[in-house]
């Protein structure tokens, strides 16, 4: 058997042509254009690609957008004195800060900074703690992103047994966390398996659903997965490959050529589980402009 693919290049274009579409009539309708604000502290190069992707995508949807780039060396008390006029900000209904912030600055003190109404990639404390308890709340956008792939494929997650592999606070635990709701679209019974199990085949080869996110490179093989398993991917790692003009290619946490053999849909890598994050950060900023013109 191979497997279906599920092709996250295709969903999250059709996401956003439907975030275009609704921003158009938004700003038609009530002059409401979706605001999001990105801070980007220091040059680490992997997040001044994120930041440019997010701002195409901005554009793309018909979304205003501003990028405040700060030096490394930026305080964070600076930093804080930024969110603070963002936060107040009635033209901005997100804010992002591209992690990771440099050393001397405390991530979770920035993280907490931000209002929890503009806190659309879902990191605050309190978005977490609301979408633990089943609260209406921005979720994170690459567990958002798994959970929208799986509704679209027409993967059914109610009563299933979904392992996931990685409890890290932006994939790993949040996916959990919503696929174990008592809502459409979760409802599944849910292990999260990590570095400590001795032997993770254990709980891989009884997933119907299985969602890697390790950052291991073949963290799961053929032999660790039954039949018609549907594989989600997360894993996004450079490989060295001669062959390529780069002299490396993208693959995930899973051999795909293996596991595609035995899964009845897997996403591959890239143009699976990647392209949804952006997606998902667009759909949750227009929300965002959505509730505080309902608040005007
Ligand atoms: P982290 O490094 O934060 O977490 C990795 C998790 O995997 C940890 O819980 C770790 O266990 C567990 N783990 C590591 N090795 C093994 C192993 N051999 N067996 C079992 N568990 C293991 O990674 P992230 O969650 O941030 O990211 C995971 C992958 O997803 C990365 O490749 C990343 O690039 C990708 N990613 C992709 C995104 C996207 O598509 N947009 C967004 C975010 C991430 P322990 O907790 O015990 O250390």
């Amino acid at each position: 058997m191979q497997s279906d693919l599920i092709d996250g290049k295709l969903i999250s274009q059709l996401i956003k042509d439907e975030v275009r579409e609704q921003t158009a009539a938004l700003r038609a309708q009530q002059n409401v254009i979706p605001g999001l604000a990105f801070m980007l502290v220091g040059e680490d190069p992997a997040s001044q690609t994120y930041v440019a992707s997010k701002e195409r995508a901005c554009e793309y949807c018909g979304f205003h957008s501003t990028t405040l780039r700060l030096p490394e060396s930026t305080s964070e008390e600076e930093i804080l004195g930024r969110i603070d006029t963002w936060n107040i900000d009635p033209d901005i209904h997100g804010i992002l800060v591209q992690l990771p912030l440099p050393k001397h600055v405390n991530e979770d003190r920035v993280i907490e900074a931000i209002s929890p109404r503009k806190d659309v990639d879902g990191f605050h404390p309190i978005s977490v703690g609301k979408l633990v308890i089943g609260q209406e709340c921005y979720l994170p956008c690459t567990p958002a992103g798994i959970q929208e792939l799986m509704i679209r494929s027409g993967v059914e997650t109610a009563g299933k047994h979904v392992v996931i592999v990685g409890r890290s606070n932006i994939v790993g635990k949040p996916i959990a966390n919503i696929l174990l709701q008592k809502a459409a679209g979760a409802n599944a019974i849910v292990t999260v398996t990590h570095s400590a199990a001795k032997d993770i085949s254990i709980y891989t080869r009884q997933a119907d659903i299985l969602i890697v996110a390790t950052g291991r490179v073949n963290t799961v093989t053929a032999d660790m997965v039954k039949d018609g398993v549907v594989v989600i991917d997360v894993g996004i790692n450079r490989v060295n490959d001669e062959s390529r003009p780069k002299g490396y290619r993208i693959v995930g946490d899973v051999d795909f050529e293996g596991v595609r053999e035995k899964a009845s849909m897997i996403t591959p890598v890239p143009g699976g589980v990647g392209p949804m994050t952006i997606a998902m950060l667009m759909k949750n900023t227009y929300q965002a402009a959505v509730r505080s013109s309902a608040q005007r």
